[in-house]
């Protein structure tokens, strides 16, 4: 969700969705500067999130941030950078803090791995007292970015001795471009099979539901709106029907309806569209319920934003 305005602008906006969960830039996602957030902005995004009774939330962290680089200055500049973004993240009551894990710059991946579980275990443990999860997203794969295999996000949480504050994002667009066939029914199963064996479901906090503009195993990170990517509609009716993420918060990334302003407090079209189309897949949705349950008690579907850029506080682009 835009935070053009203020964060609570971000709450507003995910009410006219009708969302019950979203995702915020907490910073401008392209820019390390970050001003500090104003406590009276504090005050209003936690007192609006009580009233409306809307969440979880999650923020998305900057795109700048690489804890897998070997380059000191970078390192440094990347663990300030996404210490600020979980303090924000718990000044504001979040579930977690998003995070791309990385990309190795020199070096294996086993020392790109290393960096980036012993940069996040410091940050939690200098925040001993803190609530907020560091939320693992699993790549696309793009270059070297770290974080593309289950078996990468295994070795990450084990080396931060499965600390209990972090969780996995996974995102539908990333899945088939870095080579899970989750359009197929037997690739479905077989996908979170090893997901379950690998990571496990305990760790599954959010999921990010964007098509793909790109077919499986491309490893290129592009998203579309839902249905008419390759992707196309199974993957994303047998996720919203799955009892394993039943309560999970379920957010689109899938690109905005260029020509607004995103200081509107107004319905986005795109976004529109596409939660409308996520919500008719949900068993009992057409009133010809398959399983005989109805899946709306349970549906987070949200307008969360991030690839489109609008989702930070200046406006400016995100990526
Ligand atoms: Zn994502």
């Amino acid at each position: 969700m835009s935070v053009a305005g203020g964060l609570p602008r971000a709450v507003e906006r995910a009410v006219v969705h009708r969302c019950d969960a979203f995702q915020i830039f907490a910073k401008n996602a392209s820019q390390w500067r970050r001003p500090l957030l104003p406590p009276s902005e504090i005050r209003e995004f936690r007192a609006a999130i009580r009233r409306t009774g809307i969440g979880p939330v999650v923020s998305h962290a900057s795109y700048l941030i690489n804890l897998a680089t070997t380059i000191p200055g970078l390192r440094g500049r990347s663990m300030e950078a996404m210490g600020d973004e979980l303090d924000r993240a718990e000044a504001l009551g979040l579930l977690g803090v998003v995070l791309h894990p990385g990309c190795y710059t020199v070096g294996s991946e086993a020392e790109g791995l290393e960096l980036i579980a012993k940069g996040l275990l410091e940050l939690l443990q200098a925040r001993g007292r803190g609530k907020t999860m560091i939320l693992l997203e699993h790549t696309a794969g793009q270059g070297t970015a770290l974080g593309a295999t289950f078996e990468q996000l295994a070795v990450i949480i084990a080396k931060m001795n499965n600390h209990r504050r972090v969780g996995v994002c996974l995102d539908t667009c990333h899945l088939i471009a870095s080579g899970y066939d989750i359009c197929s029914p037997e690739g479905y199963t077989s996908t979170f099979k090893q997901f379950g064996r690998l990571v496990g479901f305990d760790r599954l906090k959010v999921f990010h539901l964007n098509d793909s503009k790109k077919p499986l195993g491309s490893r290129v990170d592009r998203h579309e709106h839902i249905g008419q990517g390759c992707l196309g509609l199974d993957p994303f009716r047998r996720i919203v029907n799955d009892h394993r993420f039943g309560g999970l918060p379920m957010l689109l990334e899938t690109p905005k309806e260029e020509r607004r302003s995103p200081r509107l407090i107004e319905v986005d079209p795109l976004d529109e569209r596409n939660l409308e189309t996520l919500r008719g897949l949900i068993d009992g949705a057409d009133g010809s319920s398959r399983s005989g349950r109805r899946g709306s008690g349970w549906w987070r579907g949200s307008g969360g934003s991030g690839r489109s850029g609008r989702s930070d506080r200046s406006g400016g682009s995100g990526r």
